[in-house]
């Protein structure tokens, strides 16, 4: 059960303890109702669901989620209150972790300040064709996404097309829309063992894509989280390396799925992941030996207020596992204890009042 979470630690740093008290299990009481005012401890919060209720102002309605409420308490909108604390929080954890990790954030975060202002407006190339064409109805399916299990609702969702001639020619690709940014990946779709050869590359991205800044099928993930945030229901959002990961993932039913593009999660993907709404928690499935680099990632992340578990694949990746073994896989994620025991450090330097 989680009795605190990052709003209660927020809560104690800048307005005090005095007007709040623990309530039964996840439960909290704020003394002062941030939203009518009334000050007769009729406001709960609850740390498991990032929820909280007022008695007075709201008794026919679902309550209010954590943006709203740090919004009303800091006299802005939600949506501010998030951005705000999305850029408090990666500003201050370089400060925040000493060592070898704490220079591998920095780099990173570093890093995203000067990508600040890209952005990707890549078109897809002039040869790609759907494989399948809504407007006439027509499949044209290549054995590759037989051979790799793909099923036609998954092309159908992920848009995905293929090119038989130009630079992408034997390619899948795989249409990207991101935050307002549109770019592409093209896998090779033909002879595997040229790629094992160092013949062809796996994987060919448009030369002026930026993929560091962009997540793979986030705009959707985006969707059923604002879905999920209007009901107040909890998302679970998993985080695999690539898209052929992530339509897998998709197709075996875990459907709020997004893909890096490699192994590293960097500081502008840690910014669109932090801004998915709701009581979002994260789970990274990566593989053993990518743990370590995605450590600077998932740290952030969690510093940040995000919940993220770890789940570690065995011999398979998210791309090749049927519906069984990724829900076995899932199963067994733990939370993500990197920078843990950094937290009630950074949370004193970062909770300072939102100005
Ligand atoms: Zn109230």
């Amino acid at each position: 059960m989680t009795k605190s979470d990052f709003f209660i630690e927020y809560y104690r740093e800048v307005h005090g303890d005095s007007g709040l008290k623990p309530g039964r299990d996840d439960e909290w009481r704020l003394k002062e109702c941030p939203f009518c005012g009334d000050d007769r401890w009729k406001f709960y919060y609850r740390a498991g669901k990032r929820v909280g209720k007022c008695y007075i102002c709201c008794e026919e309605r679902k309550g209010y989620n954590v943006w709203q409420i740090i919004g009303a308490l800091e006299d802005v909108t939600p949506a501010e209150a998030r951005r705000l604390h999305i850029e408090r929080a990666l500003g201050e954890i370089r400060h925040a972790v000493p060592g070898e990790l704490g220079e591998q954030i920095a780099a990173m975060l570093d890093k995203g300040k000067s990508e600040g202002e890209r952005r990707n407006e890549v078109a897809l190339p002039d040869e790609f064709v759907p494989v399948y064409d809504k407007r006439r109805g027509k499949w044209s399916w290549p054995k590759y996404l037989t051979e790799r299990g793909f099923e036609r609702k998954t092309a159908i969702h992920f848009k995905v097309g293929w090119c038989k001639g130009g630079p992408y020619a034997g390619r899948i690709v795989f249409p990207i829309r991101c935050d307002g940014q549109t770019s592409f990946v093209a896998r090779w779709a033909q002879d595997q063992s040229l790629v094992k050869r160092g013949v062809v590359q796996k994987v060919k991205n448009p030369t002026d894509s930026y993929h560091a800044i962009i997540l793979f099928h986030y705009d959707e993930v985006k969707r059923f989280c604002d879905q999920a945030a209007l009901s107040s229901k909890p998302m679970t959002v998993y985080i695999v390396e690539g898209p052929t990961d992530v339509t897998r993932m998709w197709q075996n039913g875990f459907e709020a799925t997004v893909g890096l593009f490699g192994k590293t999660l960097h500081a502008a993907q840690i910014k669109l992941l932090l801004s998915l709404a709701g009581d979002v928690r994260f789970v990274m499935m990566l593989d053993p030996d990518a743990i370590a680099s995605a450590q600077a990632g998932a740290t952030a992340l969690k510093l940040a207020g995000a919940e993220v578990d770890v789940a570690v694949l065995s011999d398979h990746d998210p791309g090749e596992m049927d519906a069984a073994e990724t829900m076995l896989v899932v199963s067994k994620a733990v939370p993500f204890s990197g920078g843990s025991m950094l937290k009630s450090r950074l949370l004193a330097k970062i909770s300072k009042k939102i100005a």
